[in-house]
């Protein structure tokens, strides 16, 4: 059975994953598993921090290695915050981030959006491979919903009238970023055998 590190802490997405990848028989581990700290994401794009992250727990393992890297690139504001999403604002909350963002936003007529999530897995030969998921959407000029996480409550994706946080996270894990950057993992799993 093939073994697989997912190079995370975050339970959150650790769920996610599992979930996902549970077709395919795949044992999963987290970096809690092989005692390794969280590892800082010092790249300039979401592809360079994928990789950082997963060349780090490469080192400790010959099994399959999987780490992603996601935030939310707003055109308006040239595609910040970008791979800064976490600590856009002082304060790194969700709260300010997305009060900061409403701020920046205030004057803007364009709106357009998009969350992007890009996962580097690296095989038990060493051999890196790239995936990149998106959610194409709006900034909304205010904070609505309550479910979600981040910049949920201020994003309205293409094709809907209301926040990813007032969707829900049903629909939310049907369209966002990182259920299709999986579906793409998955596909490549799959077609390996
Ligand atoms: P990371 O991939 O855990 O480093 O996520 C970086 C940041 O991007 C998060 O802290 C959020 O602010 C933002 N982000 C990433 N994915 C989502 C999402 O699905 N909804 C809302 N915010 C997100």
């Amino acid at each position: 059975m093939d073994q697989l590190v997912i190079a995370t802490h975050n339970a959150h997405k650790l769920d996610e994953y599992r979930l996902l990848l549970e077709p395919l028989k795949i044992e999963v581990y987290s970096l809690a598993d092989f005692h390794i700290d969280e590892i800082k994401e010092t790249g300039e794009t979401f592809a360079h921090n994928a990789r950082l992250k997963a060349r780090a727990v490469k080192k400790h393992t010959d099994m399959l290695v999987l780490a992603d890297d996601s935030g939310l690139e707003v055109e308006a504001l040239h595609g910040l915050p970008g791979v800064h999403s976490k600590r856009y604002s002082a304060a790194a909350t969700d709260q300010a981030n997305n009060a900061k963002l409403l701020q920046a936003m205030s004057q803007a007529t364009n709106r357009a959006a998009r969350f992007v999530a890009v996962v580097c897995l690296i095989d038990e030969a060493g051999e890196e491979h790239l995936f990149e998921g998106e959610l194409h959407g709006y900034i909304h000029t205010a904070e609505a919903g309550n479910g979600g996480f981040g910049y949920d409550p201020v994003f309205i994706p293409v094709g809907h009238t209301a926040t990813l946080a007032e969707l829900g996270m049903a629909t939310k894990n049907k369209l966002s970023h990182r259920a299709r950057v999986l579906r793409k993992v998955l596909h490549f799993l799959e077609q390996r055998g």
